[in-house]
């Protein structure tokens, strides 16, 4: 070009490798100390709506900032919103537990950008998966018809709420010969859940275009688990009045009670009404890396699909989640397009595995890397060790509640959630869960079982350790012991 001396080099407004280099040292310096002292933080956010969007300016910088500058701003700004899911004394909802292994093969995921939606658009992509998937088949002991060398296979998904919707969508077009996808018309269609299943079934229903009308809430036992003799009748009944049942999702630890779904016997009535079976095992699946635990699996042989979730219970940075299929033709004829701009070799020899076939989006990420190093960093000893350790803790504080006579377990607790009340009705446990909360010293949600108010503590943070949950039973006692007009007066 002319009259180009060097002098006017291309612009650039990047990160230089060094400054690169420095300031990604800062970070993970940063997230270490963060790490080590979340601890001390109020476990959930003191924000008030609206409070961190005002302390932010109005209008993004038209010239760039400095990084310190910016990594100051996430401490004073945004750090006061945010709720502390690494505190070993989060013993709400579930846990989303990360790990530093996990944390650091996220960030090589970034750092190599790659965007998995094809074998051909990143090979290690797509065979990291495959082969991490299997793994864990073994690792859970799940059945071998999950295994990529037979007819199935597992895909990572970025959650549960998708893994079931692929597998709702599955069911709906094996049921009706493949063809709802082109001509519509689903109006028969019937779905089966517990009323004590995860509204992601429910919406699931809503975005396939079956309808929350045509999900049926079956009737749980005095355990909160599915009765399979009144799913039977419900089947039956719907047959009868020229409904065409579809497919059955039962849940292997219920969000609110941890409740165990009898899958083999739901799974035989599946098979007998040919009928899709999906198991959602969010959370408690990865207890079946336990072989003590692996009882909760029971029947997951009869299962067409099965999920869980690492980035909830397995150290894996959020998200992360596991989806098997049992026959991956059947998924993959539901979610198969080929555009003219995708076609290439690989693809068309049918010797490779195309993720995006086996999801909603097109798109993906490398999230197999961080799966990758957290099952290497702890290898499956040490992963079972802190699995037990949860579960070990879970079942001593349910010991204390029992010992306590202002208290009951309101549920069975297999596993490392404990549903337990104050005696004395909603309003006291209202009282006890706000002011523990407000206190900053740690954090529990509730639930609503048989119409009581009831209180959950789940232990799966990474770092809560036995000291952890004697404090949250401590500070729970205390607040019990305080006279209820000290509530919100
Ligand atoms: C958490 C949970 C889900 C939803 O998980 P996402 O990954 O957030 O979609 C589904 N089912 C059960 C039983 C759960 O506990």
């Amino acid at each position: 070009m002319s009259n180009n001396d060097g002098k006017n080099a291309e612009k650039s407004f990047h990160m230089t490798p060094e400054e690169f280099r420095r300031h990604g040292h800062a970070v993970i310096d940063w997230i270490a100390d963060y790490r080590a002292n979340v601890e001390k933080y109020p476990v959930l956010s003191k924000a008030k709506p609206g409070e961190i969007r005002a302390s932010l300016p109005q209008n993004p910088p038209v010239q760039g900032e400095a990084f310190s500058k910016i990594l100051g701003d996430l401490e004073k700004l945004i750090l006061p919103g945010v709720t502390h899911w690494q505190s070993p004394n989060f013993f709400a909802y579930f846990p989303s537990n990360s790990s530093e292994p996990g944390i650091l093969g996220d960030l090589l995921s970034s750092g190599l950008g790659v965007q998995g939606m094809l074998w051909a658009t990143s090979p290690a992509c797509t065979e990291l998966e495959t082969h991490v998937l299997d793994w864990l088949v073994h690792m859970l002991d799940l059945p071998k018809k999950f295994l990529s060398s037979s007819a199935g296979g597992g895909v990572i998904e970025d959650t549960a709420s998708s893994a079931t919707l692929c597998a709702l969508l599955a069911g709906r077009e094996r049921a009706t010969g493949y063809a709802s996808n082109q001509r519509g018309c689903y109006g028969k269609l019937v779905a089966y859940t517990s009323t004590q299943a995860h509204s992601s079934i429910e919406k699931a229903a809503m975005i396939a275009g079956i309808g929350r009308e045509h999900v049926r809430l079956i009737e749980v036992d005095e355990n909160f688990a599915m009765r399979a003799d009144k799913l039977a009748a419900q089947i039956d009944a719907d047959r009868r009045a020229g409904l065409v049942p579809f497919f059955v999702c039962a849940s292997v630890g219920t969000t609110s009670s941890n409740a165990m779904d009898p899958v083999e016997e739901i799974g035989k009535i599946c098979q007998k009404e040919d009928l899709w079976l999906h198991v959602d095992a969010a959370m408690s699946g990865t207890a079946a890396l336990c072989p003590e635990f692996r009882h909760i699996h029971r029947g997951v042989e009869l299962a067409d699909s099965y999920t869980f979730n690492p980035h909830k219970w397995m150290f894996t940075t959020f998200d992360c989640n596991c989806f098997y299929v049992a026959d991956r033709k059947a998924l993959i004829q539901t979610l198969s397009i080929l555009p003219e701009y995708l076609r290439n070799q690989a693809t068309e020899s049918g010797s490779v595995i195309d993720y995006r076939d086996w999801q909603i989006q097109l798109g993906r990420r490398f999230r197999s890397l961080k799966l990758w190093f957290v099952i290497r960093h702890y290898g499956v000893e040490g992963l079972q060790h802190h699995i037990r350790q949860h579960v070990a803790l879970a079942q001593e504080f349910v010991s204390w509640v029992s010992g306590d006579s202002r208290f009951e377990i309101a549920a069975p607790a297999p596993l490392n959630l404990v549903c337990f009340r104050h005696r004395g009705g909603d309003a006291i446990n209202q009282g006890i869960m706000d002011r523990l909360n407000a206190s900053g010293d740690l954090y529990l949600t509730h639930t609503k079982l048989n119409g009581k108010l009831t209180l959950r503590l789940c232990v799966g943070a990474t770092r809560t350790e036995r000291r952890h949950v004697e404090r949250a039973w401590a500070r729970i006692r205390e607040e019990a012991g305080k006279p209820r007009s000290s509530a919100h007066t």
